[in-house]
């Protein structure tokens, strides 16, 4: 008799995730053969679709990875050919019953464990949650549910949201994602930082000047603006993947690699760090110009976007932790939409070279001379290490240069996507990649204050150019704690 198997719903399959990004990465995984050897895949939603339907609409987001495309057109059909539909309400038990009939039909062996995507928006999580629990849990294996951001709007609903999903769920069943954890470079930041002598050593306030977190997007909201709306950048990127990031990378070292041990350690950063205030958040927003005969739109030109709006597109924020380890180094936070430029990365500035012999060299701005470690997270992926470098020639001229690892030379295969590692952990049962609620409810008591300050106050965003740096304010608030940004002064930006 076979062991087990695994049946995978994607609740909310009609919708734009599901197709980009949830079949995509599962296919990955299959052809990668990462995938348990039974396992099935339903889509559920209530629009109306046949499984051929399903199969149609999914085929045609599918690809294989550039290496590898032989037999490409044979695993994509293998791969439809486990995939199913069921076509339901989101707060019908009976529906969901019907679905568990379904899945039984498919299921073999002894145990039948179970994952639920909630790939739909926030309101209804709590209704699929308590009808699938009830009616479609898997009688013999586990169950676990996958749930999508946004987990609430401030600490209040968020907290709610928790509870209202803990009345069906325990907590080793929800597995929160935040997409960010599961790319590439932000789990190599452990490993950089851990197993390095040369780092690990300097990753505090002794060497440490300041970090930056920077996510930048090269458009705006383009008619989709009616959701981002309701939250903003600061709630969208900086609460979740921003200070995912920076828990990350500013944690003790955890007791292991276990997911509890680090979770325990970025729930402790978390809380050691002080709650953000009004007068360290510049906000701005996306006006419309013209720029070489093109016509680029404000935020508020968005028909999905209340006119007026006070959202913000744009955030920057300085953040600290009051703990031995990071007392008084800012860490700065850098968020927005309809930028020059699509980017995310971390800056790592270290502090200037006591007694420096070639002070001269740099002249008045020693700030040339530190030395900046920049983890650029997404295009092109890589890490580099800022040094001073003597110019070869009889003179003493110095250079900044580049130690640089280019990920496309030095590791030409393609990268997989975040979901796939994402999705292959939470079939596993690996949790570190998830956050935990107590994580969560730490990275919203951060933030919550000052979003509702923001709010009540009716804070006007400084607007800045479509395709623009941004506003100045951002450089202000830098200013105010002796930092310049490094994606805008450095000439490897
Ligand atoms: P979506 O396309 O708006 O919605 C997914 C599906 O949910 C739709 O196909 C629709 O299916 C159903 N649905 C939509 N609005 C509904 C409503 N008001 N009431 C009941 N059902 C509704 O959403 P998505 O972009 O795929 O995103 C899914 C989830 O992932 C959301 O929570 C979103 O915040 C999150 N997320 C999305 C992205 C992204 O890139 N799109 C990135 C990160 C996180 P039926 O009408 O067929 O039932």
């Amino acid at each position: 008799q076979i062991d087990s198997t695994v049946s995978i719903t994607v609740v909310g399959a009609s919708g734009d995730l599901a197709k980009k990004k949830i079949f995509p990465a599962l296919f990955a995984l299959f052809y990668e053969d990462c995938l348990p050897k039974h396992f099935t895949v339903f889509g559920y939603a209530r629009t109306q679709l046949t499984d051929e339907e399903l199969r149609n609409m999914i085929g045609k987001t599918l690809t294989c990875r550039i290496d590898k495309r032989e037999n490409c057109g044979d695993k994509m059909e293998q791969f439809l050919q486990r995939c199913f539909y069921h076509s339901g309400q989101y707060s019908s038990s009976e529906n969901f019953l019907e679905l568990d009939r379904k899945l039984k039909d498919k299921e073999v062996g002894k145990s039948a464990n179970r994952l639920f995507y909630l790939s739909i928006p926030p309101n209804i999580f709590v209704d699929v949650v308590r009808c699938a629990s009830r009616t479609a849990s898997s009688p013999t294996g586990w169950t676990r549910v996958i749930v999508e951001k946004p987990f609430g709007r401030d600490s209040q609903s968020s907290g709610d949201l928790t509870r209202s999903l803990k009345q069906h769920l325990t907590e080793d069943q929800i597995f929160r994602i935040d997409h960010y954890l599961g790319k590439e470079l932000v789990e190599n930041l452990s490993v950089l930082r851990f197993s390095n002598l040369v780092f690990e050593p300097l990753w505090s306030r002794k060497f440490i000047r300041n970090v930056q977190l920077i996510f930048s997007e090269d458009f705006g909201t383009e008619g989709r603006g009616g959701y981002f709306d309701n939250y903003g950048i600061i709630r969208d990127i900086m609460q979740n993947h921003l200070v995912q990031i920076l828990a990350l990378f500013a944690m003790e070292t955890p007791v292991s690699l276990d997911a509890e041990d680090i979770r325990n350690e970025k729930v402790k950063v978390l809380r050691s760090m002080r709650t953000l205030q009004l007068d360290d958040v510049v906000v701005g927003q996306y006006k419309g110009h013209t720029r070489g005969g093109r016509s680029l739109p404000a935020y508020i030109d968005d028909p999905t976007v209340p006119k007026g709006s006070l959202t913000p597109t744009f955030a920057a924020a300085a953040l600290f932790i009051d703990n031995a380890r990071w007392d008084g180094v800012p860490f700065l936070m850098k968020a927005g939409k309809a930028l020059n430029t699509r980017r995310a990365e971390i800056r790592v500035q270290f502090r200037h070279v006591p007694g420096n012999l070639y002070k001269r060299n740099f002249g008045t701005d020693l700030d040339k001379a530190t030395n900046e470690l920049v983890i650029r997270v997404q295009p092109d992926e890589a890490i580099y290490l800022k040094i001073n470098n003597k110019i070869p020639g009889l003179s003493m001229r110095l250079d900044s240069s580049n130690l640089n690892l280019l990920y496309a030379s030095r590791y030409p295969r393609e990268i997989p996507d975040a979901y796939e590692r994402l999705l292959l952990d939470a079939i596993e049962g690996e949790r570190r990649l998830f956050i935990r609620s107590d994580e969560l409810d730490a990275a919203w008591a951060l933030f919550t204050p000052v979003l509702k300050e923001l709010e009540d106050k009716r804070i006007a965003p400084e607007l800045y150019p479509y395709g623009s740096r941004g506003p100045v304010g951002a450089h202000y608030l830098a200013a105010k704690y002796n930092v310049r940004w490094g994606d805008l002064s450095s000439q490897y930006s």
